[in-house]
């Protein structure tokens, strides 16, 4: 039976001491629930890191990074490796996040270097990819969305899927509040679990958790949740309140 994941995403949001106030009321979230089969995932920024790990030890809670370098290291001010990552006992990074796409210049041919040098460093790889509003309108989102899946990972060898989380967030639903309606992602999932199954095979297309993200609330995460197959969601607004991230958790 594959994961269900619940995955925030923080962002460029909190100082340290707010992470770990959130991490902290996270951590009490989580406590009072029955989470079976059901991972719970937070992304802070970089620096926050640490912090937030050492916040949440003892809980489920799992501390992703929200971005990493594809070389193992070098002249590279600024940027941080997967080695680095996993120095700090981090086991998953999100790759290829729309903002990193639009804001960064990250195309598929980096993305797909990112994503070898985090799974050489036993990282889990939450790939992220997902049309834009344009796409959409012109019918052209399921040729977008499988050349961004395909060109990402499709180079991969099947044994490495074990560690690969796939995350559908349409650009025109993230930060929006507009969301696909729960049809419309589960229409785009079962599509990419198709192609991964016309690549690979279908233990590998029926065992990878596929996620939605794209303002996902409280108000609409049951909904969307209860598709056969959308595994969970990658939060960004709503997880940055233990409240609204708490009830996100407890709708899936
Ligand atoms: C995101 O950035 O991954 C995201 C899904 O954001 P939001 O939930 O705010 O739309």
């Amino acid at each position: 039976m594959r994961s269900k994941i619940v995955a925030g995403n923080w962002k460029m949001n909190k100082t340290l001491n707010e992470s770990k106030e959130l991490a902290n009321e996270l951590k009490t979230v989580v406590s009072g629930l029955t989470l079976e089969n059901t991972r719970v995932i937070v992304a802070p920024t970089f620096v926050n890191l640490t912090g937030v790990s050492e916040t949440v030890e003892g809980s489920v809670i799992e501390v992703a990074a929200q971005n990493m370098h594809q070389a193992e290291s070098g002249a590279y001010t600024g940027e941080i490796s997967g080695e680095m990552l996993k120095g700090i006992g981090l086991n998953s990074v999100i790759l290829g996040h729309s903002e990193r796409r639009a804001y960064f210049g990250e195309d598929d041919a980096l993305l797909a270097s990112k994503v070898d040098a985090a799974l050489k460093n036993n990282l889990e790889v939450i790939f992220c990819f997902g049309e834009e509003l344009e796409d959409r309108k012109s019918g052209n989102h399921f040729n977008v969305v499988g050349s961004q899946v395909k060109n990402g990972l499709f180079h991969l060898e099947a044994s490495a899927w074990k560690n690969i989380v796939l995350a559908y967030e349409p650009v025109w639903a993230i930060g929006t509040g507009e969301t696909a309606s729960a049809e419309q992602a589960q229409e785009m999932h079962a599509f990419i679990r198709s192609i991964v199954e016309k690549q690979y095979d279908s233990g590998i297309a029926d065992s990878v958790s596929i996620l939605y993200g794209g303002s996902v609330k409280p108000a609409n995460a049951e909904e969307i949740f209860s598709k056969p197959d959308v595994d969970g969601g990658l939060i960004g607004g709503a997880a940055l309140k233990s409240e609204d991230f708490g009830a996100i958790i407890k709708a899936i």
